[in-house]
């Protein structure tokens, strides 16, 4: 933007917020205001007060507002701009290369939070296809004297969860979870499994900012979503402790092929169909149930 043609924060926002509409973005308010926030170096809350006081953003600021919202306007993510997702309490590094999380994941770490509030001291927590470490690093935050385990099968990713995970107690292992024999170790320790698996059947239609940006291995699960799924169920069936719990989010398409691959590994309780904060069925949770953690493990 040419120097001393930027009006008033409010007015650029209002033009902003025009642009991103117009580009079809679904929240262009929220986006033009945490972009200027971004910009301006501020956050949401300070940047409503210099709205009100008929602030500018100095050249060089508005100059930078102008290409993020040029970016955002091509539906680059949110996230990938400002460099940060925020997931319950925790923000998170991300950019290209990991999987931005999603506010439906919410929902599962709601109610993994109600398993660690029964958990004795020291729980075992596994996070599988961590991603950006979301899930483990909220979990983390919520039970200090948790012992959590992140895995994902990508180097590129994995880059960003030890980014986020630094300073923390995580422990994060590279491994798909879909090979076998995964951490023998862990057979019958865990107390709490969650997973966010690739699950969106192939050939869905995608949003821009998904399809363009989101690492495809993280989105998809074969034709039906339920490739990975199987596996993480597996791996349920061995590593927890009975009475451990195990909470698998899914494609809203496909709640009752979770719940009968949990049914028909024959180790699971209290299998239950749960939905996101939208109200759209998102994830599936289960408690080991018999003493044996090996058994079956095949069938699931
Ligand atoms: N819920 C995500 C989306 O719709 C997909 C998440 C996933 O595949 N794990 O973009």
């Amino acid at each position: 933007m040419p120097s001393g043609q930027a009006g008033t924060l409010r007015e650029v926002i209002r033009a902003a917020t025009a642009t991103l509409t117009q580009a079809g973005v679904a929240s262009p308010r929220a986006d033009a205001e945490l972009l200027a926030a971004h910009a301006a170096g501020v956050d949401r809350s300070r940047l409503a007060v210099l709205e009100l006081s008929g602030h500018r953003l100095p050249d060089a600021d508005a100059a930078r507002y102008h290409e993020l919202i040029a970016a955002r306007a091509r539906r680059v993510p949110l996230q990938h701009l400002t460099g940060t997702a925020a997931f319950g309490p925790v923000t998170l590094q991300v950019g290209p290369g990991v999987f931005v999380p999603r506010p439906e994941t919410e929902a599962l770490l709601e109610w993994a939070y109600g398993v660690l509030e029964h958990a004795g001291p020291s729980p075992v927590v596994v996070d599988l296809c961590t991603g950006s470490g979301a899930l483990a690093l909220a979990l983390a935050e919520r039970h200090p004297g948790a012992a959590v385990v992140a895995v994902d099968d990508s180097a590129e990713a994995l880059e960003y969860t030890r980014c986020n995970a630094a300073g923390t107690g995580i422990r994060i292992h590279r491994a798909d979870v879909t090979a076998a024999g995964l951490l023998p170790e862990l057979d019958g320790r865990v107390d709490l499994l969650v997973c966010n698996p690739p699950y969106i059947p192939e050939g869905a239609c995608l949003e821009p900012e998904v399809a363009d940006h989101d690492p495809h291995h993280a989105l998809f699960g074969g034709p039906d979503g339920m490739s990975v799924i199987p596996a993480v169920a597996a791996l349920a069936g061995r590593w927890l402790v009975p009475g451990g719990a195990v909470g698998i989010e899914h494609d809203d398409t496909t709640a009752d092929a979770t719940v009968a691959v949990l049914r028909r590994a024959g180790v699971f309780g209290d299998i239950v169909a749960r939905t996101d904060l939208t109200g759209r069925p998102r994830f599936v949770t289960a408690v080991r149930s018999g003493p044996d953690n090996s058994r079956r493990e095949d069938d699931a």
